[in-house]
């Protein structure tokens, strides 16, 4: 387990090279610090391969161009770059971490002229959410945090500036002994957690927030094309935090949580054996080995 990622060991690809580790750096008065003009990637490896690396590449340009920011690279070369750090940090069962950010040619909001650093680190995989706790199913509160609108903010970007309330949601979450926090739109329908989209089951069909607000996750299509592949029946729907007693079974998806059942949401009780949710982590455990 990594205590302070600031002593990871071995090589990052920073804008283009290999460098240590220890001396990849950035500058105090970087635009990215100050004023969160950041995206980034979280993909998983398994087995010495990028699960899903083309899809978060993709990703990538996709939340940077939400930010306006161009990345001076090809897609092509930041895979390569993904791949050289699997080899180089030999990793097995790891992760991989691409990072976008604008320099330091401002420290006010405008900067037009912005050097836009590029970075990939990885590190061997540290267990999220444990064994038992993905046998057992999840806690998860609800967040007094809601997510924006999409007037307000690039809703769809994974951008560092739309975190801010995922960890105040999660930090409040454990302090009253949950696993995780489930945040809700201004009108009160469900989105997502602070790093995973969630799916709900009743009477052998599943349905799962639309993506209108919050992150489209790679995790959250895999399972919807999963559901479709094996006549399972799946909806995107806008789901009301009022109707959550409607649900038997609940469980979450994302890079780092895989799919993991839920076994609560606040007093509210979910039945975590279901068995289309087994089915469906069965298929899904099955694409990650491939
Ligand atoms: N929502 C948020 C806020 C996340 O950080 C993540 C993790 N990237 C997800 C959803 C799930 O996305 P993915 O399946 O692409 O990991």
């Amino acid at each position: 387990m990594i205590k302070n990622y600031e002593n990871l060991k071995g090589l990052i690809w920073y804008n283009g090279k290999f460098v240590k580790a220890k001396s990849a750096k950035l500058h105090v008065l970087s635009h990215g610090l100050h004023f969160a003009s950041v995206t980034f990637e979280g993909i998983r490896i398994y087995n010495k391969k990028a699960f899903k690396l083309k899809e978060h590449i993709n990703r990538l340009f996709d939340s940077s161009s939400m930010l306006q920011i161009k990345i001076p690279y090809s897609k092509k070369k930041i895979i390569n770059a993904c791949k050289k750090v699997i080899d180089s940090q030999k990793l097995i069962e790891g992760y991989l971490r691409p990072v976008v950010w604008r320099g330091g040619q401002s420290m006010a909001p405008g900067i037009s002229n912005a050097k836009i650093n590029v970075a990939v680190a990885g590190w061997k995989w540290p267990i999220y959410y444990s064994n038992s706790a993905k046998e057992k199913g999840i806690k998860l509160t609800i967040s007094k945090w809601r997510r924006p609108p999409a007037i307000c903010a690039p809703v769809k970007s994974k951008c560092s500036g739309l975190y801010m309330i995922c960890t105040l949601a999660k930090h409040d979450a454990e302090k009253k002994n949950f696993n995780d926090a489930l945040m809700q739109d201004l009108e009160g329908n469900i989105c997502e957690t602070t790093s995973s989209n969630i799916f709900f089951i009743k009477n052998n069909s599943i349905e799962t927030p639309k993506a209108d607000c919050f992150l489209n996750g790679i995790t959250r299509n895999e399972v919807i094309k999963l559901c479709k592949m094996n006549n399972i029946s799946i909806k995107e729907k806008k789901i009301s935090l009022k109707n959550l007693k409607n649900y038997n079974s609940c469980f979450i998806t994302g890079t780092a949580a895989e799919i993991t059942p839920v076994n609560r949401i606040n007093n509210l009780k979910f039945n975590t054996k279901d068995l289309i949710l087994k089915k469906i982590i069965y298929k899904f455990n099955k694409l990650i080995k491939n």
